[in-house]
């Protein structure tokens, strides 16, 4: 095991299960502090203890990445704690597919507003601590996108809408920031088994979710947390902008 984030100040949204949860673990593991976003505060407590009496250093910050409020208060905790933050990991989200006929609009817009206006929001609190970072080291935000950015799934226009926002929003930003050293990623994974899966309500998507599941050895949060912990141990003038991981039999 290497240590090779020893040193680094970490926030992770979404750190309450799935790729956060794990990316958490994982950061810690390397040697980052690390600061753990959710709205489950028990998850992320029972998480933080884990991370300690493994040797490793964190702690819970219960946050609503839906909330303006919510999010600039956990910033303000996290610098508070830390004294600033240099890894940025934007991977809080929210996949509420349906057919369009019929599909709740209030899914449709807690989908636009956790996935992208709640990264914006991380963003905004977070990107002049980064930027402080990046003069004397490396500096990273990484956003947790989707192959959904490119590849259309029927009954996923919110989702596939807002990891598209996702990935643009993270190549506008390289292009803002990367020239004042802060690195930007956008990591698109395909099929992960995690939670997330199990907030779909329509039959057929979970019948065609199942099936996929089912019929190949997908992606575990475990593999896209080694991408993201490897996208951060770069030198600081090496920048993955944007990072494909599919499950290798997933089509
Ligand atoms: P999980 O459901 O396991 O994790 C989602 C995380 O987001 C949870 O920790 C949840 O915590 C948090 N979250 C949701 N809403 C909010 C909110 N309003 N405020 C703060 N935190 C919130 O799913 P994954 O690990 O799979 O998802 C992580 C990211 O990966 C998402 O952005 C997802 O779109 C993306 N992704 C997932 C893929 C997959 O196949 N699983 C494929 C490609 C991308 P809590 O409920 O405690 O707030």
């Amino acid at each position: 095991m290497t240590d090779n984030l020893k040193g680094r100040t970490a926030v992770v949204t979404g750190a309450s299960s799935g790729i956060g949860a794990a990316t958490a673990t994982l950061l810690a593991a390397r040697g980052a502090r690390v600061a753990l976003l959710a709205r489950r505060e028990e998850r992320l407590t029972g998480l933080v203890r884990e991370i300690e009496q493994a040797g490793g250093e964190a702690i819970a910050v219960a946050a609503d990445v839906a909330g303006s409020a919510s999010v600039a208060a956990a910033a303000e905790r996290v610098l508070g704690a830390f004294g600033g933050v240099d890894l940025v990991v934007n991977n809080a989200g929210i996949m509420l597919p349906a057919p369009a006929e019929q599909a709740d609009l209030a899914d449709w817009e807690s989908q636009i507003d956790v996935n992208v206006t709640g990264a914006l929001r991380v963003v905004h609190a977070l990107t002049p601590s980064l930027l402080k970072a990046a003069a004397t080291g490396p500096a990273d935000l990484i956003n947790i996108s989707s192959i959904a950015a490119h590849v259309p799934f029927p009954s996923f226009a919110a989702y596939t809408a807002s990891k598209a926002a996702v990935t643009h929003l993270s190549t506008t930003l390289r292009a803002e920031l990367g020239g004042r050293g802060v690195r930007v990623t956008a990591v698109e994974p395909g099929i992960v088994a995690t939670e997330l899966q199990g907030h779909v309500t329509d039959p057929a998507v979970n019948e065609w979710l199942d099936g996929v599941i089912g019929s190949i050895r997908v992606l575990s949060a475990q593999d896209v947390a080694e991408v993201i912990a490897f996208t951060a141990a770069q030198p600081a003038h090496v920048n993955l902008s944007r990072i494909t991981v599919y499950p290798t039999r997933q089509a």
